[in-house]
């Protein structure tokens, strides 16, 4: 890692509370994960200390994003007003293709070359809160865990909302359709066991670079991998909130050079 991005990292994780860096290994125990102490920026961010500089508070990421992923400091929030991040928890970034936020940047502060998803690298998912994984467990998506996103869904009717099912029309914009054929993968699952954070993983061409389910306990459990970008997909998704994501951090730097989550 180059000097520049490895001191913004080890700023941001000391920001973050997280503690456990293994001189050696570099594996991080997630125990006291912090999320409130850090912001998760939009794909392409440069390092911190620039981004803070140079996001000039237009929302124009914001306004072009398909998924409303993106929202801007408020007065109470942890950087100036108007400074563009995502709150996963609330909504990951799906990696659509072209990323429309970095094109639309006007600044650099979401930088230009990182316009396909081999140069993204928003940071890297972690388990916070292993034991409430209901995939240890065997047990089942319910809908009113589906139900979640359907109500933070801002581009569906009060009728989808209410019944946890959409339509997609022939004229729906290309902005409700991408959210909607989200709610539909979503209900599909509806029933199953649950691996919602690997199934509906974001990540291109395919999702188990990035993540998968490994066997656990008796149960299943997601293992993160190399390829995890840090959308916060997966976090957003999980019912249970076992995930969340470190900025700017990398694989190597969370769970050293083995393959798999360090964990278990
Ligand atoms: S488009 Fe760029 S400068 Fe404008 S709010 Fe988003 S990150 Fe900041
Ligand atoms: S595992 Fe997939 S959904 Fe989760 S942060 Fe990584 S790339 Fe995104
Ligand atoms: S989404 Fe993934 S981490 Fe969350 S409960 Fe389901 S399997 Fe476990």
């Amino acid at each position: 890692m180059e000097e520049k991005k490895r001191r913004a990292f080890m700023k941001q994780a000391a920001g973050l509370g997280v503690l456990g860096i293994a001189a050696a290994g570099g594996i991080w125990a997630a125990k006291e994960f912090k999320p409130e102490k850090s912001r998760l920026r939009p794909p392409g961010a440069v390092p911190e200390d620039q981004y803070l500089s140079m996001c000039i508070k237009c929302g124009q990421c914001l306004q072009v994003c398909p998924y409303d992923s993106i929202k801007l400091e408020d007065i109470d929030g942890k950087a100036a007003v108007g400074t563009a991040y995502i709150a996963p928890l609330e909504r990951g970034c799906y990696l659509c293709e072209a990323f429309p936020c970095v094109l639309a940047c006007p600044t650099g502060a979401l930088d230009h070359e990182s316009n396909v998803i081999e140069k993204i690298h928003m940071g890297m998912a972690i388990v916070v809160n292993e034991s409430a994984c209901i995939a240890l467990e065997n047990k089942k998506v319910t809908k009113e865990m589906i139900g979640r996103i359907y109500d933070h869904t801002k581009v569906i009717s009060e009728e989808e909302r209410r019944e946890r099912k959409v339509v997609i029309y022939d004229n729906d914009p290309e902005k409700v359709k991408l959210q909607k054929e989200l709610l539909q993968k979503l209900s599909a699952k509806e029933g199953q066991t649950c691996d919602l954070c690997a199934s509906l993983c974001p990540y291109k061409p395919d999702p188990s670079l990035a993540i998968g389910m490994v066997d656990k306990n008796g149960g299943l459990f997601p293992e993160i991998r190399e390829s995890c970008v840090g959308c916060g997909a997966c976090v957003e998704l999980c019912p249970t909130k076992v995930l969340q994501i470190l900025p700017y951090a990398t694989y190597a730097e969370v769970y050293g050079k083995k393959k798999g989550n360090a964990h278990a």
